[in-house]
């Protein structure tokens, strides 16, 4: 026979070369991403069972794993048989020198061959209560003579398991992989190893697969977590300065003077000392030559337009533009009536010639008619607008500055890194400054935002009252309806919210009703009829939707009807009420985001979560927006009910997905993280040094799905 050199197994191998894979089996690990050993090493168990624990049968009790031995006192029942659609399982009764207890095999064909009374074994499994009695379903066993060898596994992995496989086949393919391991060569920095006390990687797998003993699989888990979240935030940082080289760049020092003193004359309130922070920061950022790269996050009505207000002055006063762009069209007519006002009286030096000349603020939405359109791009262009306030529309390649100097976005998640981009472009380099009222955990801000400063607005201006939150069920809409008369009567105004656009939109059966806002406007308007309401959805035509905005923030409307549309930043003080149908279709941040939109001037005001679902974590989760009103506590719960991923569209972001790592659970690792990814790309910053080539590799790797980074 000839001997074959090829079948020396190494991670690039196939599964295919492992023993007791076939086509079949192929077929079913390739399904869930698994084609080479490799993917198989790095497919980790879901979770493990100590089969070190070991108790007397007595001692055995309902959803525990443990380990017992003892020996079979009496079978029963047929080890394979299917009567009328009935299983009929094969009983064994298990004992020792404490009790007894029953052991249930269905359509286990040769266990009565195995489990022979008067035999001894060592049993492994998760008894319950079944029948009355305490009962353990297809526990593993081993003879008492071999279980010896179990000995060498104290802790077995758990894996997830697809159609095709069972748990059996994963344990074993996985063992006859590791010595693959071995063969793997290092791949993270060496010095990164060491400050992190990192375990190689030949270790690591085996002891996530095979651990024998808890603190081999801490070690293993963690240099694994690490790993990943240090390629995640090093591949993000490096695919964002397109692929290194950018680390030097230059941008624009702006004047130290005015201060911000004098800008804070201009308000009709004084700035809190949170934003007055943030101010500072944002400050020290434009007075240098790097350019800013700054993220602001400040919960709804933490006044983060005063804190952009404030570096445009600055801006402004060094001589640039500054652009501002908003997601809706009423967000930047707000932003626009805002800057307006407070820099009514505002003059600028233009420049040495011309002397000094009232600053100018325009608007440019999809609205602007094109003859002013063409006036306000002209006037762009050679300078003699200093601030444009606009959409989307500010994104048109025809729209060019003179000397474009701060590039703001408010409520960034509503863009995409690369419309911020095509902004920065329109400038030399210009400074940064992104704004959310979105309360994103800090874990992972640091990731999705790899490239922005974080400042934080933690502070609300003073004699904000505390919005009062209930939770009702649908039967109390009577005393919620009773509430908004109230307040109508009062000349305040009100905001409904439902789910859906139209009835009938959900197409999953869902077993509760769903309120859909045609519905609600339907009944609202024959409820009120003393006042005005209106309905506004995602199918309503842009003209219509900014009339009915208008004439809301006007108050000539009351109550406004409505799906999310307003969920972002609109701001109308005198709305009081805020009625959330179907809260349990909401995420929390959303709901959260929802309460923001009242208590936006002096009077007291409401917010009503209508929950038509008796599910506990409904109830949970409406409970906790009764109970706090904090962003960020609301968006960690929200991020550990909900995961990462659905939360804040992480793969819109660009954020591969993660194996082993969990960005809400593994917070305290991103930053230390964060500062290794640093510092790597500043030694290296286009990872071409041959000590890191496998990090790179990796890299790319761990990227390769993701199609679209958004730049
Ligand atoms: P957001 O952070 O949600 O964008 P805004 O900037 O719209 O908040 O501010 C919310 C309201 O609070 C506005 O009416 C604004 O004029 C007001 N405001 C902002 N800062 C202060 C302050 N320091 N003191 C009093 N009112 C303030
Ligand atoms: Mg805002």
């Amino acid at each position: 026979m000839p001997i074959d050199g090829a079948k020396v197994m190494t991670p690039d191998s196939s599964v295919s070369s492992l023993k007791g894979v076939g086509p079949k089996k192929a077929a079913s690990l390739a399904a869930v991403g698994i084609k080479t050993v490799e993917n198989l090493l790095y497919s980790f168990p879901r979770t493990y069972e100590d089969r070190r624990k070991k108790v007397k049968i007595a001692g055995l009790s309902a959803g525990e794993a443990a380990g017992f031995e003892g020996k079979v006192l009496s079978v029963s029942g047929k080890p394979a048989y299917v009567a009328r659609g009935r299983r009929i399982p094969f009983t064994v009764l298990v004992g020792d020198d404490t009790g007894a207890v029953e052991l249930v095999f269905f359509n286990a064909r040769y266990i009565d061959r195995l489990l022979l009374p008067g035999r001894s074994f060592r049993f492994f499994g998760t008894p319950r209560v079944g029948a009355g009695r305490l009962q353990v379903i297809h526990p593993d066993f081993a003879r008492s003579e071999d279980a010896a060898t179990w000995a060498d596994r104290p802790i077995m992995p758990v894996y997830s398991l697809t159609a095709g496989l069972t748990q059996k086949d994963m344990r074993a393919w996985h063992e006859t992989a590791l010595p693959a391991a071995a063969s793997l060569r290092e791949y993270l920095p060496a010095d990164i190893m060491a400050r992190a006390r990192l375990c190689d990687i030949a270790y690591a797998l085996a002891n996530i697969h095979f651990p024998t003993e808890r603190e081999a699989l801490s070690a293993a888990k963690y240099r694994l977590i690490f790993e990943e979240l240090l390629l995640l935030q090093t591949g993000l940082m490096w695919l964002k300065t397109g692929r290194g080289g950018q680390t030097a760049e230059k941008g624009i020092r702006f004047q130290k003077n005015p201060p911000l003193s004098s800008f804070e004359k201009l308000l009709s309130y004084a700035l809190t000392g949170a934003q007055r922070r943030t101010v500072g920061e944002i400050y020290a950022d434009m007075e240098t030559e790097r350019p800013m790269n700054r993220l602001v996050q400040g919960d709804v009505g933490s006044g983060k337009t005063a804190v952009a207000m404030a570096a445009i002055w600055k801006a402004v006063h060094s001589g640039f533009q500054a652009v501002m762009m908003a997601p809706t069209e009423i967000l930047a007519k707000q932003h626009y009536a805002e800057l307006t006002t407070v820099f009514a009286d505002v003059s600028v030096g233009d420049n040495a010639s011309s002397g000094n000349r009232p600053l100018r603020v325009a608007l440019l939405t999809a609205g602007v008619k094109s003859a002013e359109r063409k006036e306000i791009l002209a006037a762009l262009a050679v300078g003699e607008i200093d601030i444009a306030v606009g959409t989307h529309a500010l994104l048109q390649p025809d729209i060019a500055f003179a000397r474009l100097g701060l590039v703001i976005t408010d409520e960034q998640h509503r863009f995409g890194v690369n419309q911020r981009i095509t902004l920065t472009k329109k400038g030399g380099r210009p400074d940064v400054l992104v704004m959310t009222a979105t309360p994103i955990p800090r874990s992972l801000a640091l990731i999705l935002y790899g490239d922005l400063d974080i400042s934080l607005i933690d502070e609300m201006p003073p004699g904000r009252k505390r919005i009062v939150t209930k939770a009702v069920s649908s039967g109390k809409r009577g005393k919620v309806y009773a509430l908004l008369e109230d307040e109508l009567r009062k000349g305040r105004q009100a905001y409904v919210v439902a789910p859906l656009i139209e009835d009938g939109e959900n197409s999953d059966d869902a077993p509760i009703p769903v309120r859909s806002a045609e519905s609600l406007y339907e009944e609202l308007k024959a409820r009120f009829r003393d006042y005005r309401v209106a309905l506004l959805h995602g199918n309503v035509k842009q003209y219509e939707k900014n009339r009915v905005m208008s004439e809301y923030n006007d108050g000539e409307i009351q109550v406004l009807v409505s799906t999310v549309v307003i969920e972002v930043g609109v701001n109308v003080p005198n709305a009081t009420v805020m009625v959330v149908e179907n809260a349990e279709r909401f995420g929390l941040a959303q709901l959260h985001q929802l309460r923001g939109r009242v208590g936006r001037g002096g009077e007291q005001s409401y917010c009503v979560l209508v929950v038509n679902s008796e599910s506990k974590d409904a109830v949970a989760r409406a409970r906790t927006l009764v109970e706090t009103d904090d962003g960020f506590e609301i968006a960690e719960k929200d991020l550990s009910m909900r995961g990462a991923g659905e939360l804040f569209g992480v793969r819109q972001h660009g954020i591969p997905n993660l194996r082993i790592a969990d960005l809400a659970r593994h917070a305290h690792i991103v930053s230390r993280v964060r500062d290794e990814a640093s510092a790597l790309l500043a030694s290296d910053p286009c990872l071409k040094q041959p000590q890191n080539a496998d990090f790179r590799r990796r890299i790319d790797a761990m990227f390769l799905d993701v199609s679209d980074l958004g730049i």
